[in-house]
């Protein structure tokens, strides 16, 4: 019988891939804090840590790690057919999939998510620079662009939560500011 996995094993597998490839919720939120904290001078780590959190929560996102970590793995033990080993072991410019895989995770929180992926990918800050194929050791060329995925949705939703905190607190002073005048009329 096909066996049917629980969504708790599928966390738990796709946090301890990210560990045992060298990432930590960490990293990803230190990422999180250089794209965000320009437009939220009151943000903290602990709050894009939270963000980061939630983001690995989404099945979708778990799913995709679960899936470029594989092939990366494959590939540093030349495991894959060719031309496949080669692509990906080098990092094939060309090659495409591992944006794609990565970007399909970033859509479920809006546009902001899409463009913070477009820039992580391009300047590759904090640990994506360290994964980068290219200039290091194993083969990350499916993490780098996953770690940017995660980091672009926390980045998102932060922003996006912010604007509602913004808007709370403006229906509140005005809701203050209505009752004064009540008052005063009295
Ligand atoms: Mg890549």
């Amino acid at each position: 019988m096909i066996r049917r996995v629980h969504s708790k094993e599928v966390r738990a597998a796709a946090r301890r891939k990210l560990q045992e490839r060298g990432v930590s919720v960490k990293d990803i939120a230190e990422i999180v804090y250089e794209m965000q904290s320009p437009y939220n001078e009151n943000l903290t780590m602990d709050q894009c840590i939270e963000s980061v959190e939630a983001v690995l929560e989404k099945r979708e996102v778990q799913h995709a790690v679960l899936v470029g970590i594989e092939l990366d793995v494959l590939a540093e033990q030349q495991k894959l057919s060719e031309p496949l080993q080669s692509i990906v072991e080098s990092d094939e410019g060309l090659f495409g999939c591992d944006e794609t895989l990565a970007l399909g995770s970033v859509f479920g929180y809006g546009s902001i998510a899409v463009t913070t992926f477009g820039h992580l990918d391009k300047n590759k800050n904090g640990i994506i620079k360290k994964l980068d194929t290219k200039n290091g050791s194993g083969v990350h060329t499916f993490l780098d662009d996953l770690v940017a995925s995660i980091a672009a949705s926390a980045s998102s939703r932060i922003a996006h939560r912010q604007r509602d905190e913004e808007e709370r607190l403006e229906e509140q002073r005005i809701l203050q500011l209505n009752e004064q005048k009540e008052q005063d009329a009295v």
